[in-house]
């Protein structure tokens, strides 16, 4: 703010713009712009879908390293199986992180089911 009179400054300060709009659709590309499909219940374009994978990686890894404590009602578990879930709740399409985690929950299911009901058996 250096420099800045409110009295006697020739320039008058901007006029207050009108509200700008929460969701802008004109972020596309990014991972706003993916929201804002959802939002308006669109099918996101390529460029949303390629932002909302590049942003769910780097959040993926940040979590990783620490940086960024996953919080459920900030992220929406992308990449696990109740991710998945959440997508299909919200009547949306996975993202590919939660496709991936599903298949793989699928898959490894019954397989994890019987390892722990082994475990359960010799645990006593
Ligand atoms: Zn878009
Ligand atoms: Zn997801």
């Amino acid at each position: 703010m250096a420099g800045y009179v409110w009295k006697g400054a020739t320039e008058q300060p901007a006029p207050k713009k009108p509200a700008a709009p929460r969701i802008r659709i004109s972020a596309c590309g990014t991972h706003a712009g993916y929201q804002a499909h959802l939002y308006y219940r669109q099918e996101a374009c390529p460029p949303c879908k390629k932002a909302q994978a590049a942003y769910h990686r780097e959040y993926r890894q940040r979590a990783k390293r620490g940086e960024i404590t996953p919080r459920a009602h900030l992220v929406d578990n992308c990449g696990t199986n109740a991710g998945y879930m959440r997508h299909v709740r919200r009547g949306v399409d996975a993202c590919q992180p939660c496709r991936t985690a599903h298949s793989k929950y699928t898959s490894g299911h019954k397989r994890r089911q019987r390892a722990e009901r082994k475990a359960q058996q010799t645990a006593r």
